[in-house]
Formats: C-alpha cells, structure tokens, sequence
C-alpha cells in the first residue's frame, strides 16, 4: 500500500501553503487589520472577521502542546511508534503535525520544537516537527 494515498491535496485556498513548504517556508495567514495570524486556512480572520490577509513566513518554530504515541498505524507504511502532537507556534495558532527524529519516550508537553520540512513528491511538503 503506497501512503501517497493519504497525501494532502492543496485547495485554492490552501495552495499558498504549499507553494510554501515546497520553497522553505512554513506559511501562515495573517490578518491584514488586526495582525492575527491563524491555521488552518480560513476565508476570515478568526479575531476579527476581516476578508483581508496575506501569506507570510512563520518562524517553524513553537512548543509542544498536547501529543500522543501511536502504537498501532492506521496504514502498514506508517511505522509505529511515533508522535502525533499539537504544536502551539511562536506567533499563536496550534498546529497539529507529526515529532520526528525524537524518541517518542523523550517528548514532553512545552519541549520546544521546530518544523522539519520533508518533500513527499514534486508537489508536497509535509511539514513534521523535530527538536529543537
Ligand atoms: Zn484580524
């Protein structure tokens, strides 16, 4: 079974992101009138209801939240145990990714963490975690 089965597909609201993973940069919206930024994609901020934003290069940078080990993959390629978390980024918003290159035993809620950007194919980027 191939994983890219699984693989995002980029929306015309979400293909910025992409475009930035894809060219180093972990992308995030910020509001054009209040300053917000926010994940996921969203048409309004989610502070103040503004339509106005522009795509702009986070840190990757943040700490854990919350995460969990996963002992039992839902696909075969995905190979256990590894780390599901919620990473609170430096500018706000919680992002839900994967912690690699950590022993699992060894992550803990407020490690500080920063995004690994890893190719999948041509087009996508995932963007895990590791420490930092
Ligand atoms: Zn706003």
């Amino acid at each position: 079974m191939d994983a890219h089965f699984l693989a995002p597909q980029p929306t015309p609201l979400s293909a910025p992101f992409w475009e930035g993973t894809r060219t180093g940069e972990l992308r995030l919206q910020q509001c054009d009138d209040c300053g917000g930024w926010r994940w996921t994609p969203q048409i309004l901020c989610t502070h103040c209801y503004s339509p106005h934003f522009g795509w702009e290069a986070a840190s990757g940078r943040g700490k854990i939240y919350s995460f969990t080990t996963v002992h039992r993959p839902p696909v075969p390629t995905f190979i256990a145990p590894y780390v599901v978390a919620v990473v609170e980024l430096d500018e706000g918003p919680l992002m839900l990714t994967r912690i690699v290159d950590v022993s699992p035993e060894t992550v803990a809620i407020d490690m500080r963490v920063k995004v690994k950007l890893t190719p999948l194919d041509e087009t996508i980027t995932l963007y895990p975690f590791t420490a930092d």
